[in-house]
């Protein structure tokens, strides 16, 4: 196998150390550009001198001098800001691995699609809040969009080889997260300590109270709207309680295509770094005999009014997703910092999307402005609440 470059943006955080672990298993096949973080030098270093990256890069400035130091004497060039960061989502890649946290990652992403390579999707806010403007420059420049999202990524492999035109529907299965079976009165009570805590992935801390809430599989349902283009009413949700079917495409004839596979990001992430071809991964293969079951149920909605919301304002279009997604951004930030009961991480996003309704974004700076603007206006309306 011919050895290909790959650059991760985000290689410090649950989607960088499962793609590092895999790109270790096989290190002889990959040259690393660029590894990027926010403000952990220390792990950014360690990972930059393992893999002889060329390039490490700290979002936050700040950390730029401990990065140096931490880097002094390995002939790996150190950078720090925002500009460095799109400067090394640019540099040539053969694939660029987008697992940046938040709409923080949306400058970054554009500048790797922008290459018109292949960029490999974990940073849904991105798309959410960007939607039309990043599909229209995945068109523009030509570049192959790879789902790491293991919903998405199994949507991906149910379409492979299929006219979309055939499709009758498309269901995303959720876990339901850790307060699944709980009641209104205990998720009112919901700590930080418990939302973290997901029954069956090992997640970043905002995923998984994305999870809890079922925000995550209303990202999802924006997210796929945009990545598989069948119409908002051919996209359902079920709640899979085992997180073993991945999603599932209905097509006309009454087919259901379904992949399954373990609750292990590894599986999605090797789909797309081998992508179109198929490459080994050290999970453990699926016994469902073991398993005994897999169960389904629909989505409750008065509980977990997520998924409501995120489909309003996946049919309101425009700035409605971006809107949003800032809003749950800032109250999921809330949340874990001790300042906002569970419950009301959904009324926030309700109530941001009720007091602030721009125009629709055209551009990059649109949807940087109109995510600035809503986390103000939230801010705001948590202030004042
Ligand atoms: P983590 O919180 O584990 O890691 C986030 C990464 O982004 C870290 O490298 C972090 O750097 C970096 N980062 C954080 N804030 C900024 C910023 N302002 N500017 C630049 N870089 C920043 O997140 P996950 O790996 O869990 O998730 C990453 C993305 O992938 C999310 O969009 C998530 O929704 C998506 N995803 C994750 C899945 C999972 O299993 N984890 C599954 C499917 C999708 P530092 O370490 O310095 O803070």
């Amino acid at each position: 196998m011919t050895c290909r470059s790959i650059s991760i943006l985000g290689a410090t955080g649950s989607i960088g150390a499962s793609t590092l672990d895999l790109i270790r298993r096989q290190r002889e096949q990959w040259r690393v550009v660029a590894l990027t973080a926010n403000g952990n030098a220390a792990d950014l270093a360690r990972l930059a001198r393992e893999f002889g990256a060329e390039l490490a890069v700290v979002a936050d400035e700040s950390a730029l001098p401990a990065l140096r130091e931490a880097l002094a004497d390995s002939g790996i060039e150190a950078a720090g800001g925002a500009d460095a960061l799109v400067a090394a989502a640019s540099l040539e890649a053969d694939i660029t691995v987008a697992a940046i946290v938040g709409c923080a990652g949306l400058a970054p992403t554009m500048a790797a699609i922008e290459q018109g390579r292949t960029v490999a999707l974990a940073n849904k806010e991105a798309l959410v809040s960007a939607g039309d403007v990043m599909t229209a420059a995945v068109a523009r420049h030509g570049t192959t969009l790879l789902p790491v999202d293991s919903e998405h990524n199994a949507i991906f492999q149910c379409l492979a080889g299929n006219d979309p035109a055939h499709v009758r529907s498309i269901t995303l299965t959720a876990s339901g997260g850790p307060f699944r079976d709980w009641s209104v009165q205990q998720l009112a009570a919901a700590t930080p300590a418990q939302a973290v805590k997901h029954p069956n992935w090992d997640m970043g801390a905002k995923i998984s109270v994305d999870s809890a809430t079922m925000f995550n599989k209303g990202l999802e349902l924006i997210e796929a709207h945009h990545l598989f283009p069948v119409g908002l009413d051919k996209l359902r949700i079920v709640v899979h309680p085992q997180s073993v079917v991945h999603s599932m495409v209905e097509y006309r004839d009454g087919s259901t295509l379904a992949q399954l596979g373990p609750s292990d990001m590894r599986v999605p992430i090797a789909s797309c770094l081998a992508w179109p071809q198929r490459m080994d991964t050290p999970c453990d293969p699926l016994d469902l005999a073991a398993l005994g079951e897999l169960t389904f149920r629909a989505p409750d909605e008065d509980r977990f009014p997520a998924t409501r919301l995120c489909r309003q304002a996946a049919e309101a279009g425009g700035a409605a997703p971006a809107v949003l997604n800032a809003a749950n951004e800032i109250a999921v930030a809330a949340f874990l910092a001790g300042h906002l009961p569970f419950t009301r991480i959904a009324v926030m996003v309700e109530e941001t999307l009720g007091c602030y309704a721009p125009g629709a974004p055209v551009s990059l700076g649109d949807v940087i402005a109109i995510d600035a603007e809503a986390r103000s206006a939230a801010r705001r309306l948590m202030e004042l609440a």
